[in-house]
């Protein structure tokens, strides 16, 4: 088929979605779609993914096949299309035959043009398939087929038979989520090694950015909503357990809120999803089951109680807020206490390596001390010039002072007892502690014992963790949480070389 010129396409854009114009990349998304090639869209949550193999859909022959992951989010998706005019279905286990049948006739007529289905009963509808004209297979989700993802879904691994079972189909694979990686991974499963990439910018410059120190969290977010006492928001919790006593806590401070958990029984929780979308309940307190294909433009807030797993899922749960483009919030509490439960998680995980790098880009991004857009962005392959303005790095710059002295204290400790002990022994010795550990261990002979009781303890564990981040220090997490030097710390130690910290008393304001 002929590819539709652009009046034609916007044509369409305007009569069946009701938009003036494409957003980024999706004109040009959909074009190659028409050139029969096969693509790869990379586009975070709320750019705009949908449309690029829906328009197609309305123009191509014959039927677009959609594989989409989850049934509830199929039913989303068939629901607004059908009340967009727009005739399409989606086939599960779930459906009676006759249900099943009807659409079968239908799809026999070519009446339905978009056909959703999930990769897991792909084979339970194969002669079905075999009787229509697919015209395009557009993959959803599809970093789902990647173990090296962060939400692999073992169905997805079959999807690779699609592109040799339909030959000189197109194939559209979309996710939000995918590093270089992932996105290499992906096209090698799929079998769609020449796809045309396409990476939408993944900058959301309307969410403000901010991280702050996860010490009496509820206390925080109770006036963290006080300033916002309308505004919709979720806050995401590692824990079932933590969604349920959070929300409990904010209900019996007057705050309209609900737990989301896979644990709650079905029909509770869609109860709860659907109040929050019809904006009925403000505040869902969630896991991060939450939020997969809600399509709700006015979150204004995101809030992360706890430390996430890595940055894709943090950038694609903060990607809830804010969808309307309007101004929104995303805070999250960094503790260092769950970094330790998320390191235990990650150990136990058969790609534990994978997981554990993940993780450490997490922390260091909530460690940062320069723009944190700029770090996100890099995370996922972008890299912009100018430091955004949006985050509270930006807005509260740290100062910096020369830290020589505070470093060498810290790296000839560390020297001086062997690596041997984690990082609140080491602060013990500097400041002089006279407990326990110290004196079983006779450190109160080593030789810089004492030697900085002027900083406080708190100022030390900041210090130590900025030394950490710079690559003067490193945590060995299998043994222990020691700190070990690395080969940067000899240049301070012996070559001279001079280290900047930022200056504490910033972070105390930030506080
Ligand atoms: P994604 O799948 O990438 O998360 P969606 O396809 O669900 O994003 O789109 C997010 C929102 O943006 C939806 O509400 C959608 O209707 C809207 N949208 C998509 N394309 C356009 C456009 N060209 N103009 C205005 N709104 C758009
Ligand atoms: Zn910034």
């Amino acid at each position: 088929m002929s590819i539709p010129n652009p009046q034609q396409l916007a044509h369409t854009l305007k009569e069946y979605f009701g938009y003036d114009r494409f957003r980024p990349l999706q004109e040009e998304i959909i074009t190659t779609v028409f050139s029969g090639k096969d693509t790869m869209v990379i586009m975070p949550t709320g750019g705009g993914k949908s449309i690029c193999f829906q328009l197609p859909a309305l123009l191509l022959p014959g039927v677009t096949l959609v594989i989409s992951p989850l049934i509830a989010l199929m039913k989303d998706q068939v629901d607004g299309l059908v009340a967009n005019g727009i005739n399409a279905a989606y086939l599960n286990s779930s459906q009676n035959s006759s249900e099943q049948e009807h659409i079968h006739t239908q799809l026999r007529n070519k009446e339905i043009r978009l056909l959703y289905l999930a990769p897991e009963s792909l084979s339970l509808f194969e002669p079905m398939l075999s009787e229509i004209e697919v015209s395009l297979i557009a993959i959803d989700e599809a970093h789902c087929i990647s173990a090296w993802g962060h939400d692999f879904r073992p169905a997805y691994t079959q999807l690779g038979y699609l592109k040799k079972r339909f030959l000189n189909i197109p194939i559209i694979a979309l996710t939000a989520t995918a590093d270089k990686a992932t996105r290499t991974d992906i096209c090698t499963q799929l079998n769609i090694p020449d796809a045309i990439p396409f990476i939408a910018s993944f900058d959301r410059s309307n969410l403000s950015l901010e991280v702050r120190p996860g010490n009496k969290r509820i206390e925080q977010i109770l006036n963290f909503i006080k300033e916002r006492p309308k505004d919709s928001g979720i806050i995401y919790c590692l824990s079932r357990k933590g969604t349920e006593s959070l929300a409990e806590k904010l209900k019996v401070n007057g705050i309209d809120a609900a737990a989301y958990h896979a644990g709650i029984p079905h029909e509770k929780r869609a109860k709860t999803q659907d109040n929050f979308i019809n904006d009925t309940l403000q505040i869902v307190c969630a896991t991060v089951a939450f939020g997969m294909g809600i399509d709700k433009s006015n979150v204004r807030w995101v809030i992360h109680y706890n430390l996430p797993k890595n940055i894709e899922g943090y950038y694609q749960e903060i990607g809830r807020a804010g969808r309307d483009g309007v101004p929104s919030a995303t805070l999250l509490f960094h503790s260092y206490a769950d970094v330790v439960q998320l390191q235990k998680f990650a150990d136990a995980a058969s790609n534990k390596e994978i997981q554990l790098a993940k993780l450490d880009r997490m922390k260091q991004y909530a460690d940062a001390l320069s723009c944190r857009r700029k770090i996100l962005l890099s995370y996922f392959g972008e890299l912009i010039q100018e430091d955004c303005g949006n985050c509270d790095v930006c807005l509260n710059p740290p100062k910096f002072i020369d830290g020589t002295v505070i470093a060498q204290k810290a790296l000839s400790t560390i020297t001086r007892i062997k690596e041997q002990e984690a990082i609140s022994t080491v602060i013990d010795i500097m400041r002089g502690s006279q407990n326990a550990t110290i004196y079983d261990k006779g450190y109160q002979s080593v030789k810089t014992y004492g030697i900085a009781k002027d900083i406080s303890w708190n100022d030390w564990q900041q210090y130590m963790i900025q030394l950490i981040n710079q690559g003067y220090i490193e945590i060995a997490f299998h043994q222990n949480n020691r700190l070990k030097l690395t080969t940067l710390a000899k240049k301070v130690l012996f070559e001279g070389e001079k280290i900047s910290l930022a200056k504490l008393s910033e972070f105390e304001k930030v506080k």
